[in-house]
């Protein structure tokens, strides 16, 4: 059994999520996306889900307190103990800064961090045309990734939605949120050495493909 631990780093509607799903698959480590994590809390009237939403509307990031706890106690978790994937975390320097101390004090190490970027024009395209199942939370295209039968998921025939925040105007904040406060988390990773950058304009299935064998050297 490898033992993989991986961060998905790179602008919202990259694909990150995307990617995430078939590496878990592949490598059978869970997947870990604070934004799914919000999301269901707010499904579910949370007082974290409560909270969170109020950032998430307007596409600004959620203040570092409350994400770095989650992601503590979900790292303790026994499924972890076979590696890991973290998707959307972290996102700034602090919350990195965090993550490293916990790791620390795990005695465990980062393999990779996937770095997938693309343009402007692409992010704004693929975010506003993603859907998201109720069910599952798996992640379709309108245009680039289609489920087989129109607005039902592949996987639970699950109905899809547009997610609140994937509107031009809150996708336009979000792309300047992330080249402000989360891409300086590009140099803090090649500092360490572990950065793997991957062109996300390719098609899916490519680079995925480009993921796995650059893991598979490791
Ligand atoms: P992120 O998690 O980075 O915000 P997602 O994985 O949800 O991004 O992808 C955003 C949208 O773009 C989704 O609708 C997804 O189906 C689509 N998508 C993801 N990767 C690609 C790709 N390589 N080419 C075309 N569309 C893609
Ligand atoms: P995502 O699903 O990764 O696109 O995240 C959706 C939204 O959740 C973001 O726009 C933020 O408001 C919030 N969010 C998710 N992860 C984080 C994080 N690590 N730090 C702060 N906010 C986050
Ligand atoms: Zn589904």
């Amino acid at each position: 059994m490898i033992i993989v631990r991986l961060i998905l780093l790179g602008p919202p509607g990259v694909g990150k999520g995307t990617q995430a799903s078939a590496i878990v698959k592949e490598y059978n480590i869970p997947h870990i996306s604070t934004g799914d994590i919000f999301r269901s809390n707010i499904k579910e009237g949370t007082e974290l889900g409560k909270k969170a939403k109020e950032y998430m509307d307007k596409g600004l990031l959620v203040p570092d307190e409350l994400v770095v706890s989650i992601v503590q106690d979900r790292l303790t978790k026994e499924d972890c103990v076979q590696g890991f994937l973290l998707d959307g975390f972290p996102r700034t320097i602090n919350q990195a800064e965090a993550l490293d101390k916990e790791l620390t004090k795990m005695g465990i190490k980062l393999d990779k961090v996937v770095n997938i970027d693309a343009d402007k024009e692409i992010l704004i395209e693929r975010a506003i045309g993603r859907r998201i199942c109720k069910t599952c939370g798996s992640s379709y295209h309108i245009k680039f990734n289609p489920p087989k039968v129109e607005n039902l998921c592949d996987i639970d025939n699950g109905e899809l939605f547009q997610r609140d925040d994937d509107i031009e105007e809150t996708v336009a904040t979000r792309i300047e949120v992330y080249l402000n406060q989360t891409q300086p988390l590009i140099d803090y990773y090649k500092e360490k050495g572990i950065i793997l950058n991957v062109d996300g304009t390719r098609p899916i299935d490519e680079v995925f493909e480009t993921i796995v064998k650059a893991l598979g050297d490791k």
